[in-house]
């Protein structure tokens, strides 16, 4: 049987990711758009996640729409017994991740915090192979151009927009799903535009459980290529993984890895947790953005104009 689905917030991510991945997905089907300017053409819309629970139809909601609104949106959800999957990074402040969770256990749904990075080629082949090895250090260089990506969004800017660690968390993502254990925060330097509320550029120095440095370098007035790279040294060797995660390899010899399949993949993964009752909540790269926060040293920089 399939899963009827609502999509709630269609921006750029639900148009460019999340509907030819339902639309592709045969255990799903997309039988409501929540959005208040627009819709998915061909399917029923509600105006606001109050109308849909009230008049639509029985179904999952999968939530595209900024951390700053997604919690308050989640929780009336999951209070109605609605499995819900959610885009990254998975709320404002950890407090939220706690609220939905419990609210996921209180009403017996499914919650799915994703984190699509981890769904990248090359990080299972990288997970595998740094099982067991010693890392001696890492690094993570993501850096890209906020007016390419981010064109008009002025959210990313807001409290709880997350600025330039709304990339930067798909890395730490991707970093706590290859290696074990927890990473402490060291320090941090975060840059903010003298006009907006959250940093441009960042630089994180961790610890990870065994003790070896990472160094994290977050830049998004990146021009020409684009850098989304982690390279982690080994007794054995260095893996390093390209392309936001695409392609693993050691010592510049490539991994075999399966095609890219991001969206695809999360949603197979959400079909299975909800067929199985059960929930995914790890709020492990939030918990790193979150202490970068919280020990941080400001700095204010020039004024960031769209
Ligand atoms: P977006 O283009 O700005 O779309 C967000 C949508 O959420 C809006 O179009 C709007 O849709 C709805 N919304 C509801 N309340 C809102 C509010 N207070 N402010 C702004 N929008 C509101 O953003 P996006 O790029 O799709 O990103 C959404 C989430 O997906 C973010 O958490 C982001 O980190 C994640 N994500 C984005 C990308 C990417 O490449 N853009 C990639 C992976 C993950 P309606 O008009 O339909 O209500």
């Amino acid at each position: 049987m399939t899963i009827p689905l609502a999509l709630v917030g269609i921006g750029k991510i639900a148009q460019d990711q999340h509907v030819p991945a339902i639309a592709a997905d045969p255990d799903f089907e997309l039988v409501a758009a929540v959005s208040r300017h627009g819709g998915v053409a061909g399917v029923p819309r509600f105006p606001d996640i109050d109308a849909f629970l009230a008049e639509g139809p029985a179904a999952a909601v999968s939530l595209c729409v900024p951390p700053s609104v997604r919690t308050g949106i989640a929780l009336k959800a999951l209070a109605a017994g609605r499995d819900v999957m959610l885009e990254k990074p998975t709320a404002a402040t950890l407090g939220e991740v706690e609220a939905m969770a419990d609210a996921a256990r209180a009403s017996g749904a499914t919650l799915f915090a994703t984190w699509h990075s981890r769904e990248a080629p090359g990080v299972e082949p990288a997970r595998a192979w740094l099982a067991g090895r010693a890392v001696i250090a890492a690094s993570i260089v993501w850096k890209e151009d906020v007016r390419r990506w981010h064109p008009g969004q002025a959210w990313i800017w807001e409290p709880a927009g997350f600025g330039v660690f709304d990339p930067g968390i798909n890395a730490l993502s991707i970093l706590t799903a290859i290696l074990p254990g927890a990473f402490r925060v060291e320090a941090a330097t975060l840059v903010y535009p003298e006009n907006r509320q959250t940093p441009i550029a960042a630089g994180v120095r961790l610890r990870g459980a065994a003790g070896y440095p990472v160094a994290v370098e977050l830049d998004w007035l990146q021009q020409g290529p684009q850098t989304w790279d982690i390279v982690v040294e080994t007794d054995a060797g260095r893996l390093t993984l390209a392309h936001g995660g695409a392609v693993a390899a050691i010592d510049g010899v490539e991994l075999v890895s399966e095609p890219e399949a991001e969206y695809p993949r999360l949603y197979r993964r959400f079909a299975g947790l909800v067929r199985a009752r059960a929930s995914d909540v790890d709020a492990s790269p939030l918990r790193i953005v979150a202490d970068a926060l919280l020990v941080g040293r400001r700095e204010i920089g020039p004024p960031f104009l769209d």
